[in-house]
């Protein structure tokens, strides 16, 4: 099914993100995460994909294979475009039909000093209008409440969010945010831009100080304070960190249902108990 009709149909839409596990091996501890996940029957679940390399492609479709299959709920591929050319991309399209795996996160991805570019993809927007040339995918791009690290200003960066969506992609999906009046001025800036599609919220559960911290760093999310002050009081404190990255999520979560808010990507890093007790504390909230 394409995820585009569930938010027709449905509000909000629920989804839970995982990545493939870097070791071959690894794949079937995955299915442990599956089981959970799976139990709490979210809308969709989305697959990450590592930039460059055949491998790393391989593994996200044979993980969205396994949950469809397996598990029976839809899965979400995400692709990166900044390091492959048409006939790749075209390649790894046609394995995606083959397999039934229609629903797309159409990405640039992030430059890398390791990984050549190749001169076809330059912009995510620039893969939404190959992928939407017919229309056999649902094609969702990304986007960035507090802007995109590498962008000079908002307005520039919605005007380029604004192309990706005239490019064909049906839905957005937000990078984490821990300040929910920074995604509501988000969500009315786009309005405003003309850009209409569903915006999904993408929830990050923290639970260690120094990895939300180096991610902070790269995308550029905002601590606010009262949440900095909550995480060094219990940076030591591994289960208490852990309430208190649960607590947080949860009445984020809360907040945004209240105001009616398209979807919730939930940010799982592959812990099904943090999807099991965040997905536990909404599910009344949920109507
Ligand atoms: P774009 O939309 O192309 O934007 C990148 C920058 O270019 C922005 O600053 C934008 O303003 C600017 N821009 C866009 N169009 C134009 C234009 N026409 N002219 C000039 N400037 C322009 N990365 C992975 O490697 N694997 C993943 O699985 C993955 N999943 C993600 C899931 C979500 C929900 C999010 C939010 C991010 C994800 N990322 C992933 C990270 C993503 O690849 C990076 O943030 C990357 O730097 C930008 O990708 P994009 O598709 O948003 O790029």
């Amino acid at each position: 099914m394409k995820i585009t009709e569930k938010f027709k149909n449905k509000k909000p839409v629920i989804s839970f993100e995982i990545f493939p596990p870097k070791k071959d091996d690894a794949l079937k501890n995955v299915d442990q995460t599956l089981e959970i996940l799976s139990s709490l029957n979210p809308d969709y679940i989305s697959v990450t994909f590592g930039a460059g390399g055949s491998a790393n492609k391989n593994k996200t479709i044979e993980l969205a294979r396994r949950i469809k299959e397996v598990y029976h709920i839809e899965p979400m591929i995400h692709l990166t475009s900044l390091h492959y050319d048409e006939e790749e991309i075209h390649h790894f399209t046609k394995t995606l039909e083959e397999h039934g795996l229609y629903n797309i996160l159409a990405l640039r991805g992030d430059k890398s000093d390791l990984v050549p570019e190749k001169d076809r993809y330059h912009y995510a927007s620039d893969l939404i209008e190959d992928l939407k040339k017919d229309d056999r995918f649902c094609v969702a791009g990304a986007c960035y409440p507090e802007s995109h690290p590498e962008s000079e200003d908002r307005i520039k960066d919605l005007h380029n969010l604004k192309r990706k969506v005239d490019a064909g992609a049906e839905f957005l999906i937000s990078q984490m945010f821990f300040d929910n009046l920074m995604y509501y001025d988000f969500v009315e800036a786009t309005r405003i831009a003309g850009i209409n599609v569903p915006i999904a919220a993408g929830i990050m559960p923290v639970i260690n100080k120094r990895q939300i911290e180096r991610m902070v760093s790269l995308c550029g999310a905002t601590l606010p304070e009262k949440f900095r002050h909550m995480l060094t009081k219990f940076e030591h404190n591994k289960e208490a960190l852990f309430d208190v990255g649960m607590a947080y999520a949860t009445s984020q979560i809360v907040d945004l249902l209240v105001n009616d808010v398209d979807g919730i990507h939930l940010y799982t890093m592959n812990n099904p108990v943090v999807a099991e007790r965040i997905t536990n504390a909404i599910k009344n909230v949920i109507v």
